[in-house]
């Protein structure tokens, strides 16, 4: 019985998606649904996976403290207010011009809005390999704005927070969010997805970001689950410390160049 309710409830949410796709369509232009889509699916996984961590820090509720990675320090109004107005920058100034001018790029690498939608399996497939793409090449560039100059001409916007919190995820200085977009796009490129799967890729990079910064460690966080996710802790130590865990997604490119030591024998010697 569960079976089929599950199955009725994903075929339902399928049409539906498939619905709202062709009235997209008969709607918006290919240059709106593009443009605009992507930057909405930008803004909207950024958000809407803030909203949870930006109550819970707001309210502070003492039962919550435990999981909070660096107790007690929790983001001011100073620090939320600052952030807001260097996020709107962002999102408006750099990020959607970028879209806007790489719309030429999407339609010569086959991005197309056409019917029919790809599959389940297809755009999981595909996401998986962009966080693969994106994780690798993330990791590489991150590590070259630890390097003197670009640590103190770029990078130290980004670590102006030692205690990440939700908002402060894309915080940063504008040319790291054009450097830091070239892994981004670095698999859509190879792959050429359609732009349904396009929209999923970067809400679910948005939200991973946040996820990364939330700067609590629940126990349902998914890195509980998957060891080879990095999730909040661990990129909360590089924060922390300036250094070491520079992979955003996964674990391993971290411990295949040794640069998680220092997190590893922190993390020993504290659970021991
Ligand atoms: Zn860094
Ligand atoms: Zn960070």
């Amino acid at each position: 019985m569960i079976l089929e309710l599950t199955a009725l409830a994903l075929l339902t949410c399928s049409s539906r998606i498939h619905e709202g796709w062709g009235f997209l369509c008969d709607t918006y232009s290919d240059f709106s649904m593009t443009v605009w889509g992507l930057f909405c699916s930008l803004v909207v996984g950024y958000f809407l996976g803030c909203v949870p961590y930006l109550l819970l820090d707001f309210l502070k509720i003492p039962f919550f403290e435990k999981y909070k990675v660096q107790m007690t320090r929790y983001p001011s109004k100073a620090n939320l207010e600052k952030c807001c107005l260097n996020l709107f920058v962002l999102f408006f100034f750099v990020m959607l011009p970028m879209i806007a001018f790489s719309y030429p790029l999407f339609k010569s690498i086959g991005v197309s809005r056409e019917a029919p939608l790809p599959s389940a399996f297809t755009v999981i497939l595909q996401v998986l390999f962009f966080f693969l793409v994106e994780d690798f090449g993330n990791y590489w560039l991150h590590r070259w704005l630890h390097t003197s100059w670009a640590y103190k001409n770029i990078h130290f916007v980004h670590h102006e927070y030692s205690a990440p919190f939700a908002l402060a995820a894309t915080y940063a200085h504008p040319l790291e969010v054009v450097i830091l977009g070239i892994p981004t796009f670095a698999g859509p490129v190879v792959v050429g997805p359609h732009l349904f799967t396009l929209w999923v890729w970067l809400m679910m990079r948005q939200y991973e970001a946040v996820d990364i910064h939330s700067g609590y460690e629940f126990p349902w966080n998914l890195n509980c689950f998957l060891s080879f996710y990095g999730g909040t802790e661990h990129h909360d130590y590089h924060h922390y410390l300036y250094s070491g865990n520079y992979a955003s997604i996964f674990t391993w490119c971290d411990a295949i160049y040794g640069t998680n030591l220092s997190y590893k024998m922190r993390k020993y010697s504290r659970d021991c």
